[in-house]
């Protein structure tokens, strides 16, 4: 169990003894205070388990199920529209990583013969906010195992100042499922899990910068030690915590085989590394174009690549639209700055595309999550009933696909168009509003224009709560009510309240559900009158018909 440090008791003198004993400030006693009760606690978890063994993988902890390529990417076809060739690489390493794991685990499989497996550790690349992370949630999310998404500019290498690479496995097993942090580690060893390495390219060396280099560098070193199969403490070396159960193990003198577990192999991680591999002065893409073009390679004037080296040559049209992160191989991303032993143990590569404004309205609207239902969701518990029209979500893809920051931008230009509407609409009667292209473009004149007719909004709704009838008022109808007001000099609500008071007479008549007001009914002071009237002498006809 992990301790929350805002619920735990720390007693007085239990800290003024420490401050004593280890000649320390009270903050640092009570940082100790709190770690090395966390150590206890998992020490505790530790030892009942000890005693009651496992029961599967970690006791209690659900199996991770095993799903084929195929299941796979027809879950993240519900979320992630197009990047076809990441969805279904990705998918393939995952169905195959977890297999392989759950082959070892249930002793399925040769361990000594699998472990010459090569993992399918996978680069890719492509533009910023086009789904790589995305993707890599999603999968997480379908394959049930340990899923870490983080920034490589987050992390350095081990010694230096910030969060190690190792701190990754630590913030892994934080999230695996079961009791202390041993069963967690132990579920990840058992199941697997994932970690996916976004802004990998933010490491890699550029010539440029040469200081930098050598951390870079260092960082990308770590990490491939991660892959290749280490063992990393389960505590942070350096915490308080592991120091003190580090001196009570040695006092008690336990070391070797009765020491508690404390590594974790990180064997069944698969690492998931991407990046838009952009720099002010260079990119992917170009070195991509410049090794096609005077290697391997060669552009036509047709737009088309001739490939040589394969029998007879191949010729490919180059779509423009497409990127050259296709083509990118281990040369190209070692050129870029990844150092080949990385790269070398990643061996499944691939890429995602920009996002075209059809993609984007494909996102706003098909995905499973999609933008605008959220927005509908929201805007549906103050009772209003949202919708776009065509035209205003292509507006929303155009404006969006001009920042050039994938679909992220979409957040930001659907949250100019609304954030106003979002505030005002609520708790004024108002029942819908389908946005269109005019109001995209010009949200705060629509938003006035809609809170001028409020005044008529409440006028139908209080209507309907008084008698159960919904008037319908039409922008004619509106209009001559607007112009009574503004001849007598009176708000469009007194207006309404006068020439439409004796509406209530509908209240006797009968009538249910929608009645429309007509020009007339406003213009003409006796219409409701003599509407009773007229319905009053029919009912009693009917009545001495009978
Ligand atoms: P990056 O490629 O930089 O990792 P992200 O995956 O973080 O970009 O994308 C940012 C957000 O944009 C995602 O959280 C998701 O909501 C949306 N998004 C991006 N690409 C797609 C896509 N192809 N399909 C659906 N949503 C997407």
């Amino acid at each position: 169990m992990k301790i929350d440090p805002t619920h735990i008791e720390i007693p007085r003198d239990e800290i003024d003894r420490i401050v004593k004993e280890h000649n320390c400030s009270p903050d640092e006693a009570i940082r100790a205070y709190i770690e090395a009760k966390q150590a206890s606690e998992d020490a505790f978890g530790q030892t009942i388990q000890d005693i009651l063994g496992h029961r599967g993988a970690g006791a209690g902890v659900p199996d991770i199920q095993i799903l084929t390529p195929a299941q796979i990417k027809s879950h993240l076809d519900k979320y992630v529209i197009g990047q076809e060739d990441y969805k279904k690489r990705l998918s393939i390493a995952a169905a195959y990583h977890f297999a392989i794991v759950k082959a070892i685990k249930d002793g399925a499989a040769d361990k000594v013969k699998i472990n010459r497996f090569r993992k399918k550790n996978t680069i890719t690349s492509g533009p910023s906010g086009s789904g790589k992370t995305y993707c890599a949630e999603i999968l997480g999310d379908i394959l049930e195992v340990p899923t870490l998404i983080i920034d490589a500019t987050d992390y350095t290498e081990a010694g230096y100042v910030g969060k190690s690479s190792d701190d990754m496995i630590r913030e892994l097993i934080q999230i695996a499922p079961g009791g202390g942090k041993m069963e967690k580690a132990e579920f990840i060893e058992t199941n697997g899990g994932l970690i996916f390495i976004d802004e990998i390219d933010k490491k890699a060396k550029d010539g440029k910068l040469i200081g930098h280099d050598i951390s870079r560098e260092g960082f990308q070193r770590a990490v491939l030690k991660l892959i290749e199969r280490k063992h990393i403490s389960i505590e942070d070396p350096m915490s308080p915590a592991s120091q003190i159960q580090d001196l009570m193990d040695q006092q008690r003198g336990i070391s070797g085989k009765g020491k508690r577990k404390s590594t974790i192999s990180t064997e069944n991680i698969l690492f998931v590394l991407g990046g838009s591999f952009q720099r002010t002065h260079d990119n992917l893409e170009s070195l991509v174009k410049t090794r096609i073009e005077k290697g391997s390679g060669r552009f036509k004037e047709d737009g088309s690549i001739t490939i040589t080296g394969f029998v007879g040559g191949e010729t490919r049209p180059v779509d423009p639209s497409q990127n050259y992160y296709r083509e990118a191989d281990a040369e190209d991303y070692i050129r870029f700055g990844l150092i080949p032993e990385l790269v070398g143990r990643a061996p499944v590569r691939t890429y995602v595309n920009a996002l075209s404004k059809n993609d984007l309205i494909r996102i706003m609207t098909e995905t499973e999550d999609s933008i605008v239902e959220q927005y509908k969701f929201e805007f549906s518990l103050f009772g209003v009933d949202l919708s776009f029209s065509d035209d205003a979500l292509e507006w929303v893809a155009e404006k969006a696909e001009n920042k050039k920051t994938g679909a992220r931008a979409l957040i930001s230009v659907f949250e100019n168009v609304l954030t106003d509407f979002q505030f005002e609409l609520p708790g004024r009667n108002f029942k819908s509003l389908k946005v269109t292209r005019d109001i995209c473009e010009a949200p705060r004149d629509a938003l006035l224009e809609m809170l001028e007719q409020s005044p008529v909004v409440d006028f139908i709704e209080k209507f309907k709560k008084n008698h159960g009838i919904e008037l319908v008022i039409d922008e004619k109808v509106e209009s001559r009510i607007r112009e009574y007001a503004r001849e007598n000099g009176i708000q469009i609500s007194t207006a309404l309240s006068r020439l439409l008071f004796k509406a209530s007479a509908l209240n006797y008549m009968d009538i249910h559900g929608e009645f429309h007001i007509t020009e007339e009914m406003v213009d003409n002071p006796k219409y409701f009158d003599d509407l009773y009237v007229k319905w009053h002498q029919d009912q009693l006809k009917d009545r001495n018909n009978k």
